[in-house]
């Protein structure tokens, strides 16, 4: 017998959380159950993105489920417009939640918690505002101070617990903490408060509710009515954990544990919503969706593709530390991505004229052209070609350097899916600007070759210009010109000073004629000059474009 021809299957490498959840299937946990936690106060980035590809992605390879559940605790600052951009972000990168619940359906199941907490003598009614007990929380090194009402009877809680839930106090007037320990090593741990009053409309419980649940109250609750079996958020909460369990343990409910893992952050990007929705309010951006924005409904309108911010989640992958990510790891994604699946189009956003001489007047000639190498299925399509022509200004140089393969005085040049053409003649205005160029075409070079075998290196590409379609086109860059945005170690008095003044410049454009009702949603490869798509701005007569992204990684060079 042949000795161990045995071969163990290549072992994949599991992230933590991957490795925490085989753990736990081991040990006999037959269900995984996460959850995606938004507050609906602004829309998603892609910060949230990396969360949602986490937790909707952990279920599906576990066969579990994912819930997307609303943290919506705080009326003053939610909305159902943001609840709606939310569901469609997720959708829009492709996943879909087992339930779509709300901490607010479970508001009633929380206040009889609170109420079985007051009868344990475990919460009490403080009259304090929230600032004097932020003043009495002590510091690390000093214990904080007990309430004056700390030591109120469970009656008497009981009693001003219910009133203030039937409205009688103001805002701020009393709140709800937990009776825990003024003391404790864990700051959280002193006192936390779990309910305060607003007097505000909710967007779904109308105005049922004038108290709300704080976070650290609602969520593990929120988890565990709902039996999530890995409660995954970011790092920043791994404070908030022993609180998670206390609340839990003390209620005797079902366990749902957290984890933590380090939140995305990418250079030359704010991921906050509060500071992103400065920037709406301030008009620094046309919005939410501004092709600028880090928002999943940016990256959509700017012509990303869901796989491509997937293929980003799962390339940065599930760190345990803080980190902070390259933008460019993002640009390649969506550059990998679109080099596989966007079409080809011809577009010139830097025009300069040429006209082909010995063209017939009037001619025109379809010619055919691949609309993507690397999909056979893709098919072709018919380009227009005329007398004259638009050409990229880049791609002609009138005193060229050795080793130029473009247009330059008496010399050649292949026109994509075209003729050769040779320069004769260069206009110029009168300030000596070239204004055109006369050239004359080979017209057995058509179908590749030449009419005498010589050879011609340099392709570019063109527009015939009385078919171009002229579009208003827009180059984005980063919205920061620092790599942290909130850098102010050059003396600016604010992040706001670190705003790119050149994060969006328009250019009109001159685009084969196949674009004129280029649909929303589609991204193109514009040949050699990089991926563009159509903006939501378009108008009838009035075509924009956005920029994707470069063909090449080329802003981070210029920038550094
Ligand atoms: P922001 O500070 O941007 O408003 P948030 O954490 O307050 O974000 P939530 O709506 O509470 O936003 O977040 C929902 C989920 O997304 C949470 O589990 C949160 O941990 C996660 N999340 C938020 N920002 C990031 C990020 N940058 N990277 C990874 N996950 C994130
Ligand atoms: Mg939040």
């Amino acid at each position: 017998m042949e000795a161990n021809t045995q071969t163990t299957e290549p072992k994949e490498k599991l992230n933590f959380l991957e490795e925490i959840i085989e753990e736990s299937i081991a040990k006999g946990e037959k269900r995984v159950q996460t959850r995606f936690p938004p507050e609906p106060n602004g829309y998603l980035h892609i910060g949230h993105a990396k969360s949602i590809c986490i937790n909707f992605g952990l279920a599906k390879k576990y066969g579990g489920k994912c819930n997307l559940r609303f943290d919506d605790t705080n009326p003053v600052k939610e909305d159902t417009e943001y609840v709606d951009s939310i569901k469609r972000d997720i959708q829009w990168l492709g996943f879909q939640w087992a339930e779509e619940r709300y901490a607010s359906d479970y508001f009633d199941q929380l206040y009889e918690w609170a109420v079985e907490l007051i009868k344990k003598g475990l919460a009490y009614v403080d009259d304090q505002t929230q600032e004097e007990i932020r003043l009495t929380r002590g510091t690390i090194s000093e214990p904080g101070k007990e309430s004056p009402w700390r030591k109120r009877s469970v009656e008497e809680n009981l009693d001003l617990f219910d009133r203030m839930r039937r409205g009688e106090f103001p805002d701020g007037a009393k709140v709800l903490r937990a009776k825990i320990d003024m003391a404790h090593p864990n700051m959280l741990f002193r006192d936390p408060i779990m309910y305060r009053i607003i007097h505000a409309e909710h967007h779904r419980t109308g105005n049922k509710w004038c108290i709300y649940p704080m976070y650290d109250y609602a969520h593990g609750q929120c988890d565990s009515i709902e039996r999530i079996t890995h409660s995954i958020c970011t790092l920043e909460f791994d404070v908030h954990r022993p609180l998670y369990d206390w609340f839990i343990e003390a209620l005797g409910i079902f366990p749902s544990h957290q984890y933590e893992f380090a939140r995305l952050n990418l250079t030359y990007t704010m991921m906050s919503k509060r500071n992103l929705l400065k920037l709406v309010k301030e008009g620094a951006v046309m919005g939410w969706d501004d092709p600028r924005m880090p928002t999943i409904c940016a990256l959509r309108r700017k012509g990303y593709t869901p796989a491509s911010v997937r293929a980003f989640a799962e390339m940065v992958g599930v760190a345990k530390r803080d980190n902070v990510i390259d933008l460019g790891k993002l640009e390649y994604c969506v550059r990998e991505d679109l080099n596989k699946v966007a079409e080809r189009r011809m577009a010139v956003l830097n025009p300069l004229k040429v006209v082909i001489s010995n063209w017939e007047e009037g001619k025109v000639e379809m010619r055919k052209a691949v609309n993507n190498p690397e999909d056979p299925k893709a098919g072709m399509r018919d380009v227009p070609f005329s007398r004259e022509i638009y050409i990229d200004r880049d791609d002609f140089m009138e005193n060229p350097p050795k080793k130029y393969f473009r247009l330059s005085p008496g010399s050649e040049v292949r026109l994509r899916y075209s003729y050769l053409i040779k320069c004769e003649e260069v206009v110029k205005d009168a300030e000596g600007n070239v204004v055109e160029l006369r050239c004359t075409y080979d017209p057995m070079s058509g179908e590749g070759s030449s009419s005498d075998g010589r050879r011609v290196k340099g392709v570019i590409h063109w527009v015939s210009a009385p078919h171009a379609v002229k579009a208003e086109v827009r180059l984005f860059n980063p919205l920061f010109r620092t790599e942290d945005p909130f850098d102010t170690s050059a003396g600016q008095e604010s992040w706001e000073y670190n705003l790119n003044p050149d994060s969006m410049v328009k250019v009109t454009g001159y685009l084969e004629p196949s674009l004129k009702d280029a649909p929303i949603g589609h991204t193109y490869q514009f040949e050699r000059v990089g991926y563009f798509c159509p903006d939501t701005d378009t108008t009838a007569g009035h075509p924009v474009f956005n920029r994707t992204v470069t063909l090449k990684d080329s802003w981070a060079k210029i920038n550094k």
